[in-house]
């Protein structure tokens, strides 16, 4: 093949493949490579041509602007066509450019002496949008149509859709506008509303966009008006299109008028003099483009003067007075050699991707986060994939898509590894449960995580550092650095060790000294007798804040009896869902925490423990259990109604045959509960909670008794006012401990009130109805004669 047959190849491939991608960037809205990637086939076509003038044709893309408009829209003329602009990429080509402006207007500029190249030439500097750009006609003031760009001659007719951007006037300002005023601009998305729309599609399991643009364009170019209206679009002036009127002579003066008629233009506009003064400016917003509000792509430099603009006039498809000096992509292709798992602080594996290095906006990336395994099933992202990556602003770089075009045949599936890669405990799926009808119903979450928290060493320094935090065992003087150092030197591998330091190892840590260090020892062994409570609290069982560690331990009184509960047994405790149950029996059933717990009772002497909670124990009825077991069609009063007619147990109900059930249930729910029980399984599960809550001492029969053996069984109590020496909750756990009711409102039936400073108006009601009043004091004496103090 002659070099002319070989160019001519390579040309045709690069013009259909350019085709392509333009159709799916400006019509679709879709592109499937990033942009720079398209820059660079088109600067290789455009090579190509430059050498082979012969093989140009007026249908090749570097002639065309955009893409044919979509025709689902209604269609329009340009007046005056809306043509593309040329790129600069180095400082080369900006100064090649201001070179072909200056020699296009030799006449115009007062000739250079012996020193200089002439006089330099003014140009208006704007920041590059990155969005897409649209025509609004105004008439006699009024907004009468606004039209995409398509390719540059015929548009589309979105006059429905920019009326919803809210900085669009729908009526321009003031006065002296032309009667006819096109005015030119780029709708786009700020970063922040990127983002929001983004976390709203996710939710609501909607297509979400890849970057700003993509959603902008998406966002604008929608049949449906009403969906572009909530989408957070904006726009900014830049230029404008035909004009019957009269408008100042240049660039600058042209937008500032603009600005005073009401429409937006850019808060960056300024002139410059000259290459260098626009290269300063380029320089400038270079720093500052990731702390701007939006994406840009570049700075446009524009022939301030409009006369030299026509003087100037254009080439196939774009001026030859301005040109976009680009910046470094934030987009770039490359290869996804691996997917590893990395386990965060607080147990959280994620997937992050191994990348074959690559340069996106000026630095080296080779690693990116893929978020979640629902985000990696999202992308559909295969190892050995090309992948385009992002980088805009400070956030960490990002796979935003798959060129599946190029996926190789040996292509594997990401998987999750089955153990922690740091401590090999198991890894498991969190559980999502949605309410619904009052049922609750177990799905999987998108989020993995090592359960092994207190033996991860990814974990550890987290879990000791909370261990020891004030809330928790409340060892003072330990702050986190020292955890850190701690953990790092290998001093300790548990929170057990902590209990093994000596003095010496102390006094090696930085910023301690020899009182400090005694401190601390002090601290620790102060330590060494926690309420049960504070333990549980202290293990950092996720989702198990201060207040559900209080109902665990206040409920179930014994540390055995926590780390045996079944998640059903668990939900019998107030506000403890079944998520929350499943994280704390699956935290205490991995053998890695096991072990550690073991080693912590060693050397802990753990307070609180003893009978069940009142509370609780009452709690626990046939009914209840019948409920959690989520039968269809049984609510809680056919569960209510079934722990009755069996006499409240459960040996009956599952001996019943359908006619039993059937004299109870109506039908569908007798069919229901039958089949449940059809299944072993469900049985073993109903069989098993039961003979736990036997084990942990209660059962629905013995229920009166538990609480009618306390000594203020039966009584309602009302707490009022701000107590001062003990918190409202504890005198609440108090007096429920003693089998008292705690009501929320006085009524006849009230036993007592205790009321505290601020007391009002249940007070005042409790006077008025002769019910028996106690001040805080009076409260912790009459406690004290039940035994119980007030620490
Ligand atoms: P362009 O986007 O490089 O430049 C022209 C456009 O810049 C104008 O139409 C206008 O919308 C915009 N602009 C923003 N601020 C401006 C300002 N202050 N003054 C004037 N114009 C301003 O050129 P183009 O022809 O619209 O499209 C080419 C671009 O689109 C390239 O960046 C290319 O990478 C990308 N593209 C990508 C794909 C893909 O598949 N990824 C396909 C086609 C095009």
């Amino acid at each position: 093949m002659t070099d002319a047959q070989t160019a001519a190849t390579r040309i045709a491939q690069l013009r259909s493949d350019l085709d392509q991608h333009n159709y799916r960037y400006h019509v679709l809205d879709e592109p499937s490579i990033p942009d720079a990637e398209y820059d660079r086939l088109f600067h290789e076509l455009k090579a190509l041509e430059a050498e082979h003038p012969e093989l140009v044709t007026p249908d090749s893309p570097t002639q065309r602007v955009g893409s044919l408009a979509l025709s689902a829209f209604g269609e329009v003329k340009h007046e005056v066509p809306m043509l593309s602009l040329g790129n600069a990429f180095a400082e080369d080509d900006l100064r090649d450019f201001d070179r072909r402006v200056r020699e296009g207007l030799a006449d115009e500029l007062p000739a250079g002496d012996l020193f200089g190249g002439g006089a330099s030439v003014e140009y208006s500097c704007e920041p590059k949008l990155d969005g897409l750009a649209v025509s609004l006609l105004y008439r006699d003031g009024q907004l009468v149509r606004g039209a995409t760009r398509g390719d540059g001659s015929t548009g589309e007719d979105i006059s429905v859709n920019v009326r919803t951007v809210r900085n669009i006037p729908l009526k321009l300002q003031g006065t002296g506008w032309p009667a006819v005023l096109e005015v030119r601009g780029e709708v786009f998305m700020s970063r922040a509303g990127f983002e929001r729309l983004n976390a709203s599609q996710l939710e609501q399991g909607g297509k979400t966009f890849a970057n700003p643009r993509n959603a902008a364009a998406g966002s604008l170019r929608q049949l449906d008006s009403s969906i572009t209206a909530k989408r957070p679009l904006e726009f900014c002036c830049y230029g404008i299109g035909q004009v019957q009127g009269e408008l100042p002579d240049t660039h600058v003066g042209i937008l500032n008028a603009l600005k005073a008629w009401g429409m937006p233009i850019s808060r960056e506009l300024k002139l410059a003099k000259g290459a260098d003064e626009c290269l300063d400016y380029y320089r400038d917003i270079g720093e500052r483009r990731d702390a701007l509000p939006y994406e840009i792509d570049g700075v446009v430099f524009k022939v301030n003067n409009l006369a030299w603009q026509r003087e100037l006039g254009f080439r196939a498809r774009e001026p030859r007075w301005a040109i976009a000096h680009k910046f470094p992509a934030s987009e770039e292709l490359t290869e996804l050699l691996a997917v590893e798992f990395q386990v965060g602080r607080t147990g959280a594996v994620t997937p992050v991707a191994r990348l074959r290095p690559v340069k996106v906006a000026g630095v080296m990336v080779a690693n990116a986060t893929l978020h979640n395994m629902d985000e990696v099933a999202r992308l559909g992202v295969m190892v050995g994939d090309t992948v385009i990556i992002r980088r805009a602003g400070d956030v960490i770089p990002q796979v935003v898509q798959v060129v599946l075009d190029r996926r190789p045949a040996d292509a594997k599936p990401v998987e999750v590894p089955q153990n922690c890669p740091v401590c090999g405990s198991h890894v498991e799926r969190t559980q999502l449960i949605k309410r619904s009808k009052g049922r609750e119903t177990v799905s999987e979450g998108a989020v993995y995580r090592c359960v092994g928290r207190l033996a991860c060493g990814a974990q550890l320094k987290q879990a000791i550092i909370h261990f020891v935090s004030r809330r928790a065992m409340d060892i003072e003087g330990l702050g986190d650095k020292s955890v850190e150092q701690l953990v790092d030197e290998g001093l300790i591998h548990s929170p057990a060790d902590l209990y093994k330091l000596t003095f010496e190892q102390i006094v090696e840590l930085e910023g301690f000294a020899e009182l400090s260090s005694k401190n601390l020892l002090a601290a620790i062994e102060n330590s060494r007798k926690p309420e049960l409570a504070r333990f549980i609290f202290a293990l950092g069982i996720p989702d198990v804040g201060e207040e559900t560690a209080k109902v665990l331990a206040r409920s179930l009184a014994s540390l055995q009896r926590i780390k045996q509960a079944l998640p059903e047994v668990l939900t019998y405790l107030p506000d403890v869902g079944l998520e929350v149950a499943y994280e704390i029996h699956e935290f205490f059933s991995d053998s890695h925490n096991q072990t550690v717990i073991d080693q912590l009772e060693q050397v802990l002497d753990i307070q609180g423990q003893g009978e069940l909670g009142a509370e609780y124990a009452a709690s626990t009825t046939l009914a209840g259990l019948i409920d959690k077991l989520h039968i269809a069609s049984v609510g809680p009063t056919g569960a209510k109604t079934l722990a009755a007619k069996f006499d409240e147990s459960l040996e009956k109900l599952l001996a019943a045959d359908w006619l039993d059930l059937r004299q109870t249930l109506s039908e569908k729910p007798a069919n229901a509960v039958r089949d449940f029980f059809a299944v072993a399984e469900n049985r073993d599960r109903a069989l098993k909670i039961e003979a736990q809550l036997r084990d942990f001492g209660m059962h629905w029969q013995s229920e009166k008794r538990v609480v009618e053996g306390l000594p203020l069984a039966g009584q309602t109590w009302v707490l009022t006012g701000s107590l001062e020496i003990m918190s409202r909750d504890i005198a609440k756990e108090k007096l429920e401990s003693l089998g008292a009711k705690v009501a929320g409102s006085v009524s006849a039936k009230t036993t007592c009130v205790v009321a505290g400073p601020g007391a009002g108006s249940k007070l005042a009601k409790a006077n008025e109805l002769g019910v028996k009043v106690l001040d805080e004091a009076e409260f912790l004496k009459a406690l004290e004669g039940f035994g119980i103090g007030v620490a």
